[in-house]
């Protein structure tokens, strides 16, 4: 759900503005991109490349420099949650892995609860890169799973098969220490209802999973399975009406089971599952980049990391920021962040809440923009009618949710902006 932002020619000098304007302590996130991966996932559209032992190495040293370097410009802040993604995080060394979290437990103020999460992927999660993320604070492990089905794996280029999926995971849970979620994907070519019935059934009796995300796969030309479809290599993947039966099919089955409904996307089967960074992030807090490609917010100005390695190496050594560009949000972002997080956190819309973040000269032009559309929204099935004026979204609209949000974001900016 991305927020229109203005192109900015000079990346370091909004870097330098944000950070000026910026005054903690507020809420505050960090994301560090480890964009390696040993082969590629014909699903994905985050495939950088590999790496030799001697890249990824070097890798995490600039990572730990750049750590280190912009560490003293976050120390009255609280850091909320730190976020490894990827590309592949868990193929980082296990020396690697401690280099980068002992770097950063000395150079930011981590929270007392801050949630430190570690994208890791079946293959090669070895016992000693577990006990390096562990004995370093990771609390968090999330787990690409995708589908426990072997064949299905095997067809969107995953090697490993069921058996190692339940042996990495439950190796995992067993520490006991930390929360493991895995990333559940539907609407996958040649997925049934009785295929993603038998991942739901396998998380809840097989495994000790603390939750997990549901996400939907998006297709686009640029990806490899939408080349093997097209080439009639793997059968189509589910339509409209498919994603959404498999969408309600996991709502049904986990409403029966008790589980935690966290957000949209999100289900819990364990207390100590917060899903917190993506919780957080999804308001639109400050959220610090740190690595190649890299993307994060910091004040009024969304930045890119570069994805050149020549790029990043000469600019973290000079002690600049390794932006390959910069983008600066409206101010109606603030309403959009309400609307955002409202809609995939609290899975309802209360237009009051959403006023507050407008100045008072222009709330009731954006009330006005915002009424026939929740209306038209309730006559289609995404809203229930309101109680205590707050709509809840309905299946539908839980499966929507980030298209709705961009309606009313949209709506929202034009009324704030005199447009309508
Ligand atoms: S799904 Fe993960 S491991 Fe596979 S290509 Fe994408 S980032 Fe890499």
């Amino acid at each position: 759900m991305g927020y229109p932002a203005e192109p900015v020619t000079d990346a370091q000098g909004a870097w330098n503005n944000a950070l000026a304007s910026f005054s903690g302590p507020q809420e505050t996130i960090l994301y560090i991109h480890i964009p390696f991966c040993r082969t590629r996932c014909s699903f994905c559209p985050f495939y950088y490349g590999s790496a030799t032992d001697e890249e990824r190495k070097e890798y995490a040293e600039l990572l730990a420099e750049e750590l280190v370097h912009w560490g003293k410009f976050f120390s009255r802040d609280t850091v909320n949650t730190v976020y490894f993604g990827g590309g592949t995080p868990s193929d980082l060394a296990p020396s690697e892995l401690e280099l980068l979290l002992k770097t950063l437990r000395r150079n930011y103020p981590l929270a007392n609860d801050c949630e430190i999460t570690l994208e890791s992927r079946i293959d090669g999660l070895t016992d000693d890169k577990i006990d390096a993320a562990l004995s370093n604070g990771v609390n968090r492990f999330s787990v690409g799973v995708q589908t426990f089905h072997t064949d299905l794996r095997r067809s969107l280029g995953r090697t490993s098969d069921r058996n190692a999926v339940l042996e990495t995971l439950g190796r995992l849970t067993a520490r006991n220490q930390a929360s493991v979620t895995a990333d559940i994907l539907y609407g996958l070519p040649g997925q049934t209802e009785e295929m993603l019935s038998g991942d739901l059934e396998t998380m809840l009796r097989e495994t000790r999973l603390s939750g997990f995300s549901f996400y939907r796969l998006h297709l686009h030309d640029r990806l490899h399975l939408a080349r093997e479809i097209a080439e009639k290599r793997v059968p189509p993947a589910s339509d409209e009406a498919g994603c959404f039966s498999l969408f309600e099919l996991c709502e049904k089955r986990m409403g029966a089971a008790g589980t935690r409904r966290i957000s949209c996307k999100h289900y819990a089967f364990h207390p100590r599952e917060r899903n917190l960074h993506n919780e957080i992030s999804a308001w639109k807090v400050p959220c610090i980049p740190f690595g190649m490609n890299a993307g994060g917010r910091l004040g009024t100005f969304r930045f890119k990391q570069t994805g050149i390695p020549a790029d990043y190496r000469e600019m973290v050594r000079a002690g600049t920021k390794p932006l390959s560009s910069a983008g600066k949000l409206p101010d109606d972002f603030a309403a959009g962040a309400r609307i955002a997080g409202q809609l995939n956190c609290r899975m309802n819309f209360d237009p009051e809440f959403t006023l507050e973040a407008v100045p008072e000269e222009k709330r009731e032009r954006v009330r006005h923009a915002l009424e026939p559309l929740l209306s038209e929204m309730e006559t289609r099935g995404i809203f229930t009618k309101p109680e205590y004026g707050v709509r809840s979204l309905t299946a539908r609209g839980r499966f929507h949710f980030a298209e709705t949000a961009g309606v009313l974001m949209e709506a929202a900016a034009e009324a704030w902006n005199g447009e309508i």
